[in-house]
């Protein structure tokens, strides 16, 4: 059945695989964005679809539209970018929710919210499975990302409790892929970027910290399970690959495919940075029958050929 969907967050890294899937699919897509992260050449290529429809709008204002589905992903997800402006962070992450949620309301959509791991802090649990509530510090320099996302699981359980909105709840555990921005800081488009360019890969700490990656294709096909699975699956639900790697491991992983002369230097770690990050999938397993197919060297490959090519446009057109 054609759907009408709106898409917050459109125009960034995930949103965009999102609306092309949707696409793809033959459903209607309105792809909402403030271009605060995203970009339009994630999305260059739907323009010319009649049924897709590019709106600037912030989710911190109202917005109406008759929809039947809002997958609400509008927020900036790298550290340097979602610390540029905390209180704008806790702002898309709250208000942003409040309004998609009060638009599911009136017109009776289902509402997907994508949430992260980060609301398991720096876990003293491992690995994280969705009974566990976290390690958040309130007031550290992550928080703002952290406590609003939090904050936001809190509204759409309030919400479906008080208003039977039909609402699902995704933990997104780190995904990675073609269409990442090459400046948000995050760990594998500047490893990959480092090591394209020979430059020095910034492993911050020891390299022993860890965290699990998720090719986006798989994060994709997990996101639109979860919307599409029965009313009673509401989430949390974790969405993520379980295997775990050092940072120092992914820098060696990196620096071999890309067959890099670049050295590994160490930099201060940040603060509040999390140690262990795993999810378990468990629920995803048997409530979608989802599991990640991607091996991290399959996905870091096609991320790779991404950036490549990314890199060589920017060098013949000067912008090097
Ligand atoms: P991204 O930064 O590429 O995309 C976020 C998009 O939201 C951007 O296009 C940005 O311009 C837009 N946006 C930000 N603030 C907005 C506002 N106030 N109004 C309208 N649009 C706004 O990040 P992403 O990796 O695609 O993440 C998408 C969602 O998934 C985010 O909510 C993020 O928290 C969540 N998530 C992502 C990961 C990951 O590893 N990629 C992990 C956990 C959670
Ligand atoms: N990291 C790193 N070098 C970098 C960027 C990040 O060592 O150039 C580390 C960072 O300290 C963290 C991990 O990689 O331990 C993942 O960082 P990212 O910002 O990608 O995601 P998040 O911390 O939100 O999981």
């Amino acid at each position: 059945m054609k759907k009408k969907i709106l898409v917050t967050g459109g125009a960034g890294f995930l949103g965009s695989h999102l609306c092309e899937r949707l696409i793809d699919e033959g459903h209607e897509v309105i792809c909402l964005d403030n271009y605060f992260t995203g970009n339009k050449n994630n999305i260059v290529h739907l323009i010319d679809n009649t049924y897709f429809e590019l709106v600037r709008h912030d989710v911190t204002l109202p917005y109406f539209a008759e929809v039947d589905e809002i997958y609400n992903l509008a927020c900036p997800a790298s550290p340097i970018h979602y610390q540029h402006d905390p209180i704008k962070t806790v702002k898309t992450s709250v208000l942003g929710a409040i309004n998609m949620l009060g638009l599911a309301k009136r017109v009776g959509a289902k509402i997907l919210q994508a949430s992260t791991s980060e609301v398991y802090g720096d876990p003293k649990v491992h690995p994280q499975s969705e009974t566990y509530w976290g390690n958040v510090n309130p007031i550290g320099p992550r928080a703002c990302y952290d406590e609003g996302k939090r904050c936001a699981e809190t509204l759409f359980m309030n919400y479906r409790e008080q208003h039977a909105i039909n609402v699902k709840i995704m933990r997104i555990f780190n995904t990675y892929g073609p269409r990442m921005d090459m400046n948000d800081g995050r760990v594998v488009s500047n490893f990959i970027i480092q090591a394209l360019r020979g430059d020095d890969i910034t492993v911050y700490g020891d390299g022993n910290q860890t965290r699990s990656f998720c090719y986006v294709d798989d994060n994709i096909e997990g996101m639109v399970r979860l919307m599409e699975s029965e009313n009673h699956i509401t989430g949390p639900v974790n969405i993520g690959n379980p295997v775990e790697f050092t940072i120092g491991e992914l820098a060696r992983l990196v620096i071999s495919l890309t067959n890099s002369k670049s050295q590994i230097i160490h930099m201060p770690q940040p603060t509040d940075d999390p140690m262990q990050r795993q999810p378990v999938i468990s629920e995803a397993k048997l409530q979608l029958d989802w599991e990640p197919t991607v091996v991290l060297e399959e996905g870091l490959k096609k991320t790779i050929a991404y950036f490549d090519s990314l890199l060589s446009d920017r060098v013949s057109t000067g912008l090097y």
